[in-house]
């Protein structure tokens, strides 16, 4: 594809129209370095749309004059290294091109005021309201696939985040881990004004950012006081440091597993803003619904492609039942019972052809367990206390510092409720039973007829759903996704895009 440099609106409308494929797009102020280097090399390597990269210093999000005026211009060097990097086609378009001045169909838009007057709305009077209008203007001139934006402005990124979803544009947002430079510090663009000592206050900054996180980890609290305290002594000029829900930007409240600690400093003229994610424990993702939906093979995949842990909890509710049978051990009696769990261990080793061997007291029981046999009476078993009591104790245990998925029937609603994303994933009973029948690792599936399979799993499903403890439900924050009719692949990408949306992508850094 030859390389294009576009200057006018009439030009991008025309050359859009004439783009067969899909676009991403990679919107700059310009002064490009690093930051915009990885996300302009994430989105040539991320698929093979085209790339699109605007250079455009847009006055509308500038609350100071002398500040838009002495913004950084590199033109000719940001083209060399935007087409050095993957861009197909760039994007420099005036300010008369982007607002002209009789035009009554551009639209001035205003930021909606929970997210924009946090952080750096306090001082930035119609910042974000330029930057929603600049961003929607162009969306609606280029009308991309997806939109690549970085972490390191993440108010700004969920201001645009919620732009998309009400104005209904059809651009999937990507973003990318804030980029540092070779001593911690944020790139932006606005670095290249700070002094020798200016650089070296932000520096401080920055790592006291980066050490209240490593203490978080620790101790799972924080003492923005301290932490304001000790940048103070240090004679740096704080415009806010505050900590906060990472979505709401809410003050953060006890039980977020993640929340946002986001400051500005003053250095100077420059005004610099850093964050950092804390984390009590690891991701977790709920993955429910009946049998048959496609739980364990979405599971698996979702576990490999975000490098999390599999938890495949039915398996232990089928060694169980394995156990309890083989051992011919009379359930119902509730002290029995009682007795063989205390010395039951259930642990998994990963495994070249199923994924994981599950072992109880160290049987491998993982093809046995796919039996017609149990099949038809692991709900019973399930559906006993103790039995509950005792494998969400040690599922808890499995799960406790998180970075994990894990799959059953009330992931969700017991096990891990504050997993931070939740799916309930069905399919029609004819499409889980062919699916069933078609499963090589299910005994099942040779052992009897289609016909025989959907009876079975009807059965199992209505057990399943109205026992008394913790019966399959859909959890009131879970996201439902029916997958008749989808590929495994389309269920898990739409499974990541959700992770993506929720976690940032900095706390996914290994
Ligand atoms: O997912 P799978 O079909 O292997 O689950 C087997 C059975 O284990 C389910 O039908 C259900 O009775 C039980 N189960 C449960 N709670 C879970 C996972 C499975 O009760 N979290």
């Amino acid at each position: 594809m030859k390389k294009v440099i576009i200057r006018k609106t009439e030009e991008i409308e025309n050359w859009r129209r004439n783009i067969n494929s899909e676009i991403n797009f990679i919107p700059t102020m310009g002064n490009l370095h690093n930051g915009h280097i990885k996300l302009i090399s994430t989105a040539k390597n991320d698929n093979s749309n085209v790339n699109l990269v605007s250079i455009f210093i847009n006055p509308l999000q500038f609350d100071n004059k002398v500040d838009l005026e002495n913004y950084p211009k590199t033109i000719d060097n940001d083209i060399k290294i935007s087409f050095a990097h993957g861009a197909d086609a760039i994007f420099i378009p005036s300010t008369e091109d982007i607002y002209p001045p009789n035009n009554k169909n551009i639209k001035f838009l205003k930021a909606p005021k929970d997210l924009s007057s946090a952080l750096c709305g306090l001082n930035r009077t119609g910042h974000f309201d330029g930057v929603c209008t600049v961003v929607y203007r162009l969306l609606n001139l280029i009308k991309p696939k997806n939109l690549y934006l970085g972490e390191k402005d993440w108010q700004q990124l969920l201001i645009l985040k919620n732009l998309v979803l009400t104005k209904k544009l059809n651009v999937s947002i990507k973003s990318i881990p804030t980029q540092r430079d070779f001593d911690g510090i944020p790139l932006s663009s606005r670095n290249v004004h700070l002094s020798k000592n200016e650089r070296k206050l932000i520096r401080f900054f920055s790592s006291e950012l980066l050490e209240a996180k490593k203490n978080f980890q620790q101790e799972k609290k924080i003492n923005l006081k301290e932490i304001i305290k000790k940048l103070s002594s240090k004679k740096i000029l704080i415009e806010y440091l505050e900590h906060l829900h990472p979505h709401t930007l809410q003050t953060a409240r006890l039980e977020d597993n993640i929340s946002l600690l986001a400051g500005a400093i003053r250095c100077g003229e420059t005004r610099l803003i850093d964050h950092v994610f804390l984390m009590k424990r690891r991701p977790i993702i709920a993955i429910d619904g009946p049998a048959g939906s496609g739980k364990s093979t979405v599971t698996k995949f979702i576990a490999k492609k975000l490098k999390l842990l599999y938890l495949d909890t039915g398996s232990m509710y089928r060694a169980l039942s394995w156990l309890l049978i083989k051992e011919n051990i009379d359930y119902k009696k509730e002290k029995k019972l009682q007795n063989v769990l205390k010395d039951i261990s259930i642990v998994f080793k990963s495994n070249t052809n199923s994924y994981q061997d599950v072992f109880i007291n160290n049987y491998c029981v993982t093809e046995e367990i796919r039996s017609q046999e149990i099949s038809s009476i692991v709900s019973k078993i399930s559906s006993i206390k103790e039995v509950r009591k005792f494998l969400v104790k040690e599922q808890r245990k499995i799960g406790e510092s998180g970075g994990l998925v894990a799959e059953g029937r009330d992931i969700g609603t017991t096990v891990f409720p504050h997993a931070e994303l939740k799916i309930f994933l069905t399919a029609s009973i004819d499409e889980r039973a062919k699916r069933r029948k078609s499963d090589k690792n299910s005994k099942e599936s040779q052992e009897i007829d289609l016909h025989t399979l959907k009876e079975l799993i009807k059965k199992r499903d209505f057990e399943d759903s109205t026992r008394e403890i913790s019966p399959l439900i859909k959890a009131n924050d879970a996201i439902e996704i029916i997958t008749d009719g989808y590929s495994i692949n389309e269920v898990v990408d739409k499974i990541i895009d959700l992770y993506n949306d929720k976690i940032p992508k900095e706390t996914q850094i290994q």
